[in-house]
């Protein structure tokens, strides 16, 4: 009998780019189809030719709304895919405003190289897909309630399970010639706010889990500590003075800070608080949120979005008006600086003593988030040097992912497992960790490369029929733009610290030296071969 096939296309060995091919009897699916994110280096993978033909895809499972999950469904479209992209309801209403996001900024982003007098005399850019290729992917969007099985396409059966990940996110179930699969997506945490505990079948062939936190354990911490902790920042912000400000991202962790807030606010543990949310996409979000409460466990069917307390703002006019406020809290996306509304926050509030900055979620090394949380004293925004006097706080029992323990239940709560264990979505620490502990659980415990082939056979190990792309393997594991993000972030500190000017200016002559001798060094080199 032959197995079905299963390639890699992104989402192994790293986190981002999740992409899973399976071919079985002359038909192809997707299980996602999203961006890679991060590095310069692998974000330029985007833009290089899919390694399938799309138009020969005949459909996508799609297991949830983040970028790095659905943000290629554009291009694929572009590109001549038809068939249908399956998900549940919640995450067709947010791929209908996370796309068409995208593209904007994708369509903003050749604009400004387009523009640099720079590159004048090379071809314009193009954008890596247009608004109107984002909305003609939408149209291929077939929702699907979870825990029902439905013909995907012809010889492929799937079932969506709860992920617990963010609202609508699933992992998906699949039965194709005989095997027995499930995709794990990404996996929530237990105790989160609005979805349950991820779910799951019993007893599969293979497996495949995601790792993001697979060297990760975090303290179990319950909603109301999480509030406790929330509630004391509002309560110290407020003695200070000045206005709260938290950076957060668009999808889920606003509209979880939200939910907390107006739980604080109603029970009378932060009277009085005004609440601005002062970001387009996370507004919009929330409405979609608002659409499906009744999904979400733990409002009770209440509408905590529309709560007096909080005001969304809509025109740059009015959340530039916010300067004004002093004692409010103001949301704003990006959630690690790095665009959108915060900068402009950030400018007005980072030089004043009596305000108070929030981190809530993930600070990737390179962004200004990480900067500013790891104690900088001067930063540079839109081009100007500000002063951070502000206190910088953070809370970091905010998650939408599993931890290594977390991980481990959802795998050892699938068992038995009589293929094999496949480890996708992780940095080399993270899938090697997870790969110890989940060793004594499942027999074969694989970490698969980017290009690689498996064949999956039902209660027997994978076998690899093809090698990964060995081009890659630099690519993934290793970024001179990150040891260079690293080093500017600490530069200035690190000069400020050194006794004495002369000294300072000497450590900088002597900087200055080396990269004038590899410089040299690659000249001459670059002679010699002329
Ligand atoms: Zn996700």
């Amino acid at each position: 009998m032959i197995a079905p096939t299963l390639t890699f296309h992104g989402a192994a060995g790293t986190v981002t780019g999740s992409c899973f091919e399976i071919g079985f009897a002359r038909r192809r699916v997707l299980v996602d189809c999203g961006l890679f994110q991060g590095p310069r280096s692998l974000e330029a993978l985007n833009f290089q030719p899919f390694a399938f033909d799309p138009a020969g895809i005949d459909a996508v499972l799609l297991t949830h709304a983040h970028l790095d999950h659905c943000g290629l469904l554009p291009r694929l479209a572009a590109e001549g895919f038809k068939g249908p992209i399956w998900c549940t309801e919640a995450t067709r209403d947010l791929l209908g405003i996370m796309l068409p996001d995208a593209a904007r900024i994708q369509e903003q982003e050749a604009d400004r190289r387009n523009r640099r007098a720079d590159r004048a005399d090379e071809p314009p850019v193009t954008p890596l897909y247009t608004l109107a290729d984002a909305e003609a992917s939408l149209d291929l969007v077939h929702p699907m309630p979870l825990d029902e099985q439905f013909e995907v396409v012809p010889g492929f059966q799937a079932r969506l399970w709860n992920a617990g990940h963010i609202l609508g996110s699933a992992s998906v179930e699949l039965f194709v010639g005989g095997t027995h699969l499930l995709f794990s997506g990404d996996l929530g945490p237990d105790n989160k706010s609005f979805h349950l505990d991820p779910a799951g079948p019993r007893g599969v062939d293979h497996l495949l889990c995601e790792s993001t936190y697979g060297d990760r354990s975090r303290d179990p911490v319950t909603l109301e500590e999480r509030r406790a902790a929330l509630e004391a920042e509002v309560i110290e912000a407020r003695r200070h003075g000045g206005n709260l400000v938290i950076p957060v991202f668009a999808l889920e962790r606003t509209q979880e800070l939200l939910l907390d807030l107006a739980v604080l606010i109603d029970s009378g543990r932060v009277p009085n608080l005004q609440v601005f949310i002062d970001s387009p996409l996370a507004s919009r979000a929330t409405e979609i949120f608002r659409k499906h409460r009744r999904e979400l466990h733990d409002m009770k069917g209440a509408d905590a979005f529309r709560h007096p307390g909080f005001h969304f703002v809509e025109s740059v006019e009015q959340s530039i008006g916010l300067n004004r406020l002093s004692g409010a809290v103001i949301l704003s996306a990006s959630g690690m600086c790095e665009a959108g509304r915060i900068r402009h926050h950030l400018r007005h509030n980072l030089p004043q003593h009596g305000s108070t900055i929030l981190f809530v979620g993930f600070q990737a090394q390179g962004t200004l988030g990480r900067t500013i949380l790891e104690g900088a004293r001067r930063v540079r925004i839109s081009g100007r040097d500000v002063a951070v006097r502000a206190r910088i706080r953070r809370i970091d029992s905010y998650s939408a992912h599993a931890d290594r323990e977390e991980l481990i239940a959802w795998v050892k709560a699938r068992q038995p497992v009589t293929g094999g264990l496949l480890l996708t979505h992780g940095e080399p620490a993270a899938l090697a960790a997870l790969k110890n502990g989940a060793a004594a659980l499942v027999p074969n415990v694989l970490v698969p490369e980017i290009g690689e082939t498996w064949a999956l056979p039902a209660g027997a190990p994978a076998k690899r029929l093809k090698t990964g792309r060995t081009d890659l393997r630099e690519i993934l594991h290793r970024d001179w733009q990150n040891d260079y993000a690293d080093l500017t972030t600490q530069l200035k500190q690190r000069l400020q610290r050194i006794e004495g000017e002369r000294n300072r200016r000497e450590a900088i002559a002597r900087i200055r030296d080396v990269l004038d001798r590899y410089g040299s060094a690659r000249t001459s080199r670059g002679k010699r071969h002329a």
